[in-house]
């Protein structure tokens, strides 16, 4: 017999099976899917078994396989071919697809035992009978307590051996062993009350459960706080009672523990929750929960499509426009294509919910490729808040640099109700640099062509791209003025200025403030109980949070995501915008959001003013037909790197140029051009832009490329298939 092994060679980007024999003492248990070691080289490497069968011809003497690493296949049929489809659509090898499947405690090799977790329980040794006897004669107290317990309770998880325990012990009345635990255990807060739907709700709900067995997709379109998530709950109970198995997935899940609670209420220890404030192993126990049936819903970020459930019965997306279902590096699957496959593969709905929908999945409802299901009122019906904008060339002009006058006038009002405020401050692109007012020299990093972010705590600069940093200068490397300025606004002067102008408590949400393990959940959880006033920080803010109290959101600069250089940045802007304001007046208590802006005529900021999802839909769509884009052209970015500038450049144009002759005539190649991170930490960034509709020779002409450089040393290129940013 023999086995077609795909072989983890580090360092290479060999994307090959190799045929190896199998040992006849192997033949009963190797089975596809399993990982074993094979001799390549000179080395011992690992690979997974794709196929086994019994003839084959060869000239060559076979290796042998040396050993089976699992005991059952850890890739099935489905995640086999999930994986050949991302290899396929993505152009990433087959190893790396099946790698960025499994949790990474696989990956790394931790050997099963070592990384589970184990706890010392004791329990009898003895029967009940003898044990009773052994009580009746007992003169020892704690003894006797003990051995009651453990009649009663069979083990007892322990911590160390006492003295008590050490007697029982010698005398073979119980005896110890080690048991797996799980690490991670969530558990309901008791704060969440199931609601009962609304219409409009239940109409969605009663659509996609009569159509459970077929593989629709779904696009929920539902203003904030039009109860999406009630709707999702009802239908994976529905999918429970049919003894089938739920994915959701949501944008990262440590940001919203508000959600999780909820499905822990409904659901118990149905779940297995799979997010980025796991680590390794914890990660590898709620996994392990999946692979024995233990549980039967899986909620994570965008690595949690590929949980190994059986038999799905439903997969939701919530806030589908979130950019994070994206891998911005290698492999760059995008998690709904994943959902997509499973949902065809298991004959069951995908479920894509937002409030602000891609234009993309929105371009598909109108054509008919996914229904659309609308909530359009707030499940309370309450009315969504009033929007107000404000001009911040007038206020520039009064010397209001950062708060407007009607702004401050609204958050001391709302601190007088004693209410709680939101304040975004929209830092994308955007940070706290040093500027001379003399010459206007900006501080920037010596690697990256990026001003430097000043952190006045410690009075450094910092590079948020390649970790550069240094001490504040005294002064301009230009022109030697001492006078440099902090003319930028970062989140923690925010907090200043907040503190110095109003009397209140102000907790400040940001990378700074939510580095540390469980952070996040303690701020969103101290600012629920109302042990601040005010919750400022960056995008972070944005999406999914729920809080009763909260009746005013402030956007400090409503600008910076427009001036990105990317086509998608007034979709980014609407939607950032919408999210922030769904933020406001979700209970019984009106809400109000005021944004402060530049542009106040934008028709991005215009209709999220008016809450205008359908407006701003029109009008982008008719300027992404202009300048060809998406959702009316496919659009491919190819990205040349290179410590050397002359040979990125030199590469990059002959990218250019190869890709023009070798497409489709009415495909178009933009570029090379610099990237937007044109130099980050030392290395040079190009890129190409392909947007194309229909092109049958395009794939083979990008294999082709990336073939050719796939073995190249100072040059790096990688093609992103329908890149997030660009
Ligand atoms: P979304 O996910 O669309 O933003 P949620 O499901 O979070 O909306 O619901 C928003 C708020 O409305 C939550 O506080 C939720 O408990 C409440 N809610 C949802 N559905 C109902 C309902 N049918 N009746 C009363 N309150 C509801
Ligand atoms: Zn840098
Ligand atoms: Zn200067």
């Amino acid at each position: 017999m023999y086995a077609d092994v795909l072989v983890e060679i580090p360092s290479k980007k060999i994307d090959n099976t190799f045929t190896y024999l199998i040992p006849s003492h192997l033949k009963d248990k190797i089975q596809v899917g399993i990982r074993v070691k094979v001799s390549f080289g000179k080395q011992v490497l690992e690979g997974f078994v794709l196929k086994i069968y019994d003839n084959y011809a060869s000239k060559y003497e076979l290796k042998e396989i040396l050993e089976l690493v699992d005991e059952k296949p850890i890739l099935n049929e489905e995640m086999l071919m999930l994986g050949e489809e991302i290899a396929k659509t993505t152009l990433c090898s087959k190893i790396s697809a099946y790698q960025v499947m499994l949790p990474k405690a696989l990956k790394a090799k931790i050997k099963n035992k070592s990384n589970i977790k184990q706890v010392k329980v004791i329990s009898l040794a003895k029967s009940n009978e003898e044990i009773k006897d052994y009580l009746l004669k007992c003169r020892y107290p704690k003894q006797k307590q003990l051995l009651e317990k453990l009649i009663e309770d069979d083990e007892i998880v322990i911590n160390n051996l006492d003295s008590c325990i050490t007697t029982l012990l010698k005398h073979g009345l119980i005896k110890l062993s080690l048991k797996e635990d799980y690490r991670y255990l969530a558990h309901a807060s008791g704060n969440y009350h199931k609601v009962v739907l609304n219409n409009d709700q239940q109409k969605v709900v009663d659509t996609i459960t009569s159509n459970l067995n077929k593989s629709d997709t779904y696009l929920l379109y539902g203003v904030t706080g039009s109860g999406k998530t009630e709707v999702y709950m009802e239908i994976i109970k529905e999918v429970i009672n049919q003894g089938k198995t739920a994915i959701m997935l949501v944008p990262e899940i440590s940001l919203t523990p508000q959600i999780t609670d909820r499905f822990l209420t409904l659901f118990g220890n149905n779940i297995a929750l799979l997010h980025s404030g796991l680590s390794d192993s914890e990660k590898y126990d709620e996994y392990r929960k999946i692979m024995r049936k233990e549980v039967k819903i899986v909620i994570g970020a965008r690595s949690a499509i590929f949980a190994p459930l059986l038999d799905i019965g439903v997969i939701i997306i919530d806030e589908e426009h979130s950019t994070s279902y994206k891998q911005d590096n290698h492999p760059r699957y995008n998690a709904k294509d994943v959902a997509l496959l499973r949902s065809k593969y298991h004959n069951c709905p995908l479920i894509l919910g937002s409030a602000t929908p891609t234009l993309e999945s929105f371009a598909k409802a109108g054509n008919h490729v996914y229904q659309l299901l609308t909530l359009p009122k707030r499940a309370n019906n309450n009315p969504l808040p009033l929007v107000t904008l404000v001009d911040m060339k007038k206020e520039t002009e009064k010397g209001n640099y950062v708060l407007s006058s009607l702004l401050k006038e609204k958050i001391a009002n709302t601190l007088a109700k004693d209410e709680q405020i939101i304040l975004l401050l929209n830092r994308r692109g955007y940070s706290s640099m040093l500027t001379c007012p003399l010459c206007g020299n900006v501080v920037k990093c010596p690697r990256c062509d990026i001003s430097l972010t000043y952190h006045k705590t410690s009075d450094m600069l910092r590079c948020h791209y390649c970790g550069y940093n240094r001490k504040k200068p005294q002064k301009c490397d230009k022109c030697g003025s001492e006078d440099l300025k902090d003319y930028g606004l970062g989140t923690q002067k925010l907090e200043e200025i907040i503190k110095n102008t109003f009397n209140c408590r102000v907790v400040r949400m940001d990378v700074d403030t939510t580095y540390q393990k469980g952070a996040h959940e303690k701020i969103i959880s101290d600012f629920a109980q109302h042990k601040y006033d005010i919750l400022l920080g960056t995008q972070m803010i944005a999406k999914g949070l729920d809080f009763p109290l909260v009746t005013l959101v402030g956007v400090i600069n409503a600008d910076t995501t427009l001036m990105i250089p990317d086509y998608r940045s007034s979709e980014r802007t609407f939607e950032l915008l919408s999210q922030i304001s769904g933020r406001a007046g979700r209970s019984n208590r009106p809400g109000e959001v005021i944004i402060q802006t530049f542009n106040n005529e934008h028709y991005s900021i215009k209709y999220a003013k008016q809450h205008d999802y359908l407006s701003f839909y029109k009008e982008e769509m008719k300027i992404r037909k202009i300048l060809k884009y998406s959702p009316y052209y496919y659009i491919i970015l190819v990205s040349i790197a290179s410590k050397n500038y002359e040979k990125g450049f030199k590469e990059a144009t002959k990218i250019g140029d190869y890709l023009r002759k070798n497409v489709s005539n009415d495909t178009i190649i933009l570029g090379p051009t610099m990237a937007n991170m044109f130099k980050i930490n030392n290395i040079y960034h190009f890129q190409c832009i392909i947007k194309y509709r229909y092109d049958d020779i395009l794939k083979d002409t990008l294999i082709k490329i990336d073939e050719r450089y796939k073995e190249e040393r100072d040059i790096d290129v990688y093609i992103d298939i329908d890149p997030i940013k660009i």
